[in-house]
């Protein structure tokens, strides 16, 4: 199973897609991880994207796609995988269909979470997210069992650099300003599963599942 998930910042991408990649036994693969593990590590990639992610830009298609093409070739990825937060722009989206041929597979679904931007602004002002597993939670909604400890891994929970009003407000402008054409192209390889962002989290797992087991060829 080859996914991929769409959707605005703070539309609960991030814990959809545990969710996902736990029921089907695929790899969740984040660029926007990908970006913030090679920024803290300081790697060539890493010092490239940090002033981007800083801002809420976009990081240079050029990085972005040899850096997704590389990750999708490791052994964990041939079972299947989730994409999230690659591709965000039409022209990421053609490369993902010619990596994707050159390596014999294919998309089977693409979830799209919609959310208005209130509920993002919301949602992402009360964001605390764990720096060593990744695990996301939310001061009033999904607070973890101690207060700023992960649930999961024990580490202490940190606001997100980008999570910041000012960038925040850029990440959504720039994510409308392309998700519109991303869409498009999906909608006509008809992959595409919409889902309500602002339901409950059980709900929109539930209607994802439903979502993915429709016309499913495989
Ligand atoms: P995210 O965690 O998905 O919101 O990503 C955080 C940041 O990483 C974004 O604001 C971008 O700066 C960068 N980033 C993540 N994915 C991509 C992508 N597909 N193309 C370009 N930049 C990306």
């Amino acid at each position: 199973m080859n996914l991929l998930i769409m959707g605005p910042p703070g539309s609960g991408k991030g814990t959809q897609s545990k969710y996902i990649c736990e029921k089907y036994n695929i790899i969740h693969v984040s660029t926007g991880d990908m970006f913030r593990t090679a920024v803290a590590e300081k790697t060539e990639v890493g010092l490239l994207a940090k002033g981007y992610l800083d801002s809420g830009e976009y990081v240079p298609d050029s990085v972005t796609v040899r850096m997704v093409e590389e990750r999708l070739t490791k052994k964990d990825c041939q079972n299947g995988f989730l994409l999230d937060g690659f591709p965000r722009t039409l022209e990421q989206a053609e490369c993902l269909q010619k990596i994707l041929k050159s390596q014999g597979k294919k998309l089977d679904k693409v979830i799209n979470v919609e959310a208005d931007t209130e509920l993002i602004i919301k949602r992402l002002s009360g964001r605390r997210v764990c720096p060593k597993c990744g695990s996301s939670y939310h001061l009033k909604t999904q607070p973890p069992k101690v207060e700023n400890v992960c649930d999961r891994c024990g580490a202490d929970l940190i606001i997100r650099p980008d999570d910041c009003q000012e960038t925040v407000e850029n990440r959504i402008k720039v994510y409308l300003n392309n998700s519109a054409d991303l869409l498009k192209y999906y909608k006509n390889l008809d992959l595409i599963v919409t889902v309500n962002g602002g339901n409950p989290i059980g709900t929109i797992f539930k209607k994802i599942c439903i979502g993915i087991s429709e016309n499913d060829n495989n």
